[in-house]
């Protein structure tokens, strides 16, 4: 095969997986791939596919390597094995990847009429499917909620989507608006909080316009939701909010609610509410895991233009648990890189998350006498050796770790954690933080470690 053909090739294996996985995915993971080389032996091809980092590579050689196979097989028609490589694509020599389309753009919406219909819908434009990733913990509901775009109405009605601050639930639910929106321009769709719509109620009653109020929900194509366990305990709202929810059903209306709880936890909530949230789906939305982290980083960071290694990606998903935080995270780096006019390194990130959590107060109620036998029961080692002068792996890693958690969680100044660690200098205690902080980025083990000793701080 020449040239010209594998990269036809590449590109309709790169189409074809394109509608297998999520758009999020498929930028994340694959837009940046390209076709190395192709040999053939034995009936048997050899293909090599060029990946631009590390991270790339082993997540779609660990996630990815069978359906690229499949796609494969099936335009080759003749079997075939794949090695991953990281290069980029320019020095390679080999192809240039083919991503015609940038990374995350967003769906054009320069149409300003339709900006204006998004603008009185209450939906926000840079809430798409597009830069929503996904990963184990929302699929479920990244699967109800592009159900419920493609039939809104029949899918599922209506949906309910709970979980924690910042794991996507708005943005979810956004993007449903603004794929809707976008299909069809005359979708009357209203997304409020529930206290907007709180607000709306109280108002109407006071002003003596119930019915103006009546008009502007009762009416809809689409009425989405958000954080509704607000509504709860305020007995007018619900009971204007019932009629409302039967309204909109009964006209073949979707509706998207979304809390912090399951409707069965949500206290106050009213009986003929809590069951008519119940014959929907409920789905919920766990904290994200460090990859889903790492690609909502990068998302961000593009949005953001800033250019960001996949390193500094990762310590930067590897040491803030949540998105919302990370995003702030990248404004403060934005900031800094700006005024002070330096380069982007790892060691001014770390610099920066070990002011963030110093900033950020103080995480744990606990003594530090108690952290560290919290952390010596963990890794099941005695406190005497703990402190001690051992120096094996076995035990300074963990040391290590406990001198990181001191310093982060404790707040504690270096010099004390190494008064406290059996009268270390502060300079171990730096180089301590500086290593697992580093580490965080790279390895599950000392991740999952961190984040035990945390759950249980
Ligand atoms: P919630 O409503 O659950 O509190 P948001 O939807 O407001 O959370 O999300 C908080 C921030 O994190 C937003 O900037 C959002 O874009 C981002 N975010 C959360 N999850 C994802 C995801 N899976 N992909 C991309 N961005 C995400
Ligand atoms: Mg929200």
């Amino acid at each position: 095969m020449n040239d010209l053909d594998t990269n036809k090739l590449w590109r309709e294996v790169l189409e074809s997986i394109k509608v297998s996985v999520s758009p999020a995915i498929y930028s994340t993971w694959f837009s940046d791939t390209f076709l190395l080389s192709l040999n053939q032996n034995n009936n048997r091809y050899l293909v090599e596919v060029g990946c631009k980092s590390s991270f790339v590579k082993t997540t779609i050689e660990t996630r990815y390597y069978g359906l690229i196979q499949d796609t494969l097989i099936k335009s080759l028609n003749s079997p075939c094995d794949l090695t991953f490589i990281i290069k980029e694509p320019d020095e390679s020599g080999g192809l240039k990847p083919l991503n015609s389309v940038p990374l995350f753009s967003r769906p054009a919406s320069d149409e300003p009429l339709l900006n204006d219909y998004f603008t009185k819908s209450g939906i926000r434009s840079f809430y798409t499917f597009d830069n929503f990733a996904v990963s184990t913990s929302n699929q479920m509901a990244w699967a109800a909620a592009e159900a419920v775009s493609n039939s809104p109405g029949s899918a599922y009605n209506p949906l309910f989507i709970w979980g924690g601050v910042g794991v996507g639930k708005t943005h979810l639910m956004n993007a449903v608006g603004y794929y809707l929106m976008h299909k069809d321009r005359d979708c009357k769709i209203c997304t409020c909080t529930g206290e907007q719509f709180t607000n709306d109620i109280v108002e109407g009653i006071r002003n003596k316009s119930t019915q103006n109020v009546r008009n502007k929900y009762r009416k809809l194509n689409a009425l989405f939701l958000d954080d509704v366990q607000f509504i709860a305990g305020k007995d007018a709202v619900q009971e204007e909010f019932f009629h409302t929810f039967n309204a909109l059903v009964s006209i073949g209306a979707q509706i998207i609610l979304t809390s912090d709880k399951p409707p069965s936890e949500i206290s106050k909530l009213e009986e003929r509410l809590r069951s008519r949230f119940e014959a929907g789906l409920i789905v919920d939305i766990a904290p994200p895991d460090f990859e889903l982290r790492c690609a909502i980083t990068q998302i961000k960071a593009k949005e953001k233009a800033m250019d960001i290694p996949m390193d500094i990606i990762q310590i930067i998903a590897g040491n803030i648990e949540s998105a919302r935080k990370i995003e702030g995270f990248l404004v403060k780096l934005s900031s800094e890189l700006k005024i002070k006019n330096i380069k982007l390194t790892p060691e001014l990130v770390e610099s920066l998350l070990q002011k963030g959590t110093v900033q950020n107060g103080l995480t744990t109620k606990k003594n530090p006498d108690e952290v560290i036998d919290l952390v010596c029961k963990y890794f099941s080692i005695g406190k005497r050796i703990m402190l001690g002068k051992v120096r094996t792996r076995s035990i300074a890693r963990p040391r290590q770790i406990l001198m990181y958690l001191l310093r982060t969680q404790m707040l504690l100044p270096f010099d004390e954690v190494g008064r406290i660690i059996g009268g270390r200098d502060h300079t171990t205690v730096m180089h301590a933080v500086d290593k697992i902080t580093h580490l965080a980025s790279t390895d599950v083990q000392i991740r999952e470690n961190i984040q035990g000793i945390k759950n249980a701080i």
